[in-house]
């Protein structure tokens, strides 16, 4: 069996490993293709696409793209980006920009909160990619004012808490056409963040998007329960859109997620990178 993964994360954004070290251990975990699908950011896949063609493994090029959406969190994956394209490179440049701004906002906010967390770790905890939430948790944790990750982001970083700072965000019309303009497909990414309350709202939001341009969802996710997974397969089929999945593997950011033998692993299968690609071709006029 052909297995994939097409939601992987790297140093590029807020995964612990390179993108070549991910790439590496993507094939040591038996796969046959995987995305890196960094957040806001294409600046890891030249390297990765470089190590797959080294070792013999299929990288598709990706980005996750967070989009506004009040009440919950809206991430779009973009696969088979073309990341040579200028446009793309000039948007995400914007939210670059942006997230460099609210690091140094939230750690006023914890140094006025008496936690003396300097930005110079927080850099140096990320290994020289973006810097993130993720590595101010850890720095959190490495000073002793939390245990774990997971209690930076209750007590400090998640929205609400006390040393949170917002970000600007594209709307999720204007992610799907930068991702449609680098001819990549646009993916709505694990559907439970969004927090809908009900079967019908996600629905009636699908809709909605796939009008916007959307052309699939991420059924298959290493925190989606079996009922959840038969959900979202079944709103897919039924609204013709393209299915995908993915661990969201983070490294040591996210221990508990592995690359190459999440729970439904089996049911990421190569065949669904196929779908993507004539999709791809049919949507866009490509040849072969
Ligand atoms: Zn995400
Ligand atoms: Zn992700």
């Amino acid at each position: 069996m052909k297995l994939i993964d097409l939601h992987v994360h790297s140093t590029a954004s807020d995964g612990s490993y390179s993108p070549a070290e991910v790439v590496r251990q993507a094939k040591a975990g038996g796969l046959t293709a995987m995305a890196l699908t960094d957040h806001d950011t294409v600046d890891g896949l030249p390297e990765a696409v470089a190590a797959g063609q080294t070792l013999g493994l299929e990288v598709i090029p990706g980005v996750e793209i967070s989009a506004q959406f009040p009440g919950g969190t809206m991430h779009i994956l973009g696969l088979f980006v073309d990341y040579h394209n200028g446009v793309l490179d000039e948007r995400l440049m914007v939210l670059k920009q942006a997230r460099l701004d609210r690091n140094p906002q939230i750690i006023d906010k914890l140094n006025a909160l008496g936690i003396p967390i300097t930005m110079a770790r927080v850099e140096e905890i990320s290994g020289g990619g973006q810097v993130g939430r993720p590595h101010i948790a850890r720095a959190l944790q490495e000073a002793g004012f939390v245990a774990s990750i997971q209690q930076a982001f209750d007590l400090y970083l998640r929205k609400g808490g006390k040393a949170y700072a917002g970000k600007f965000r594209f709307s999720p019309d204007q992610a799907l056409t930068m991702i449609r303009e680098a001819k990549g497909i646009p993916v709505l990414a694990h559907p439970f963040t969004l927090n809908l309350g009900s079967a019908f709202a996600l629905r009636n939001l699908v809709i909605e998007l796939k009008g916007q341009g959307l052309a699939g969802l991420e059924v298959f996710y290493s925190e989606h329960t079996p009922e959840q997974m038969a959900l979202y397969l079944k709103l897919a089929q039924e609204l013709n859109l393209l299915v995908t999945g993915g661990s969201d593997y983070h490294g040591l950011n996210k221990p508990e997620i592995t690359l190459g033998s999440m729970p439904c692993q089996d049911k990421l299968t190569y065949n669904l990178v196929e779908a993507l690609k004539a999709w791809r071709r049919r949507e866009y006029c490509l040849s072969a």
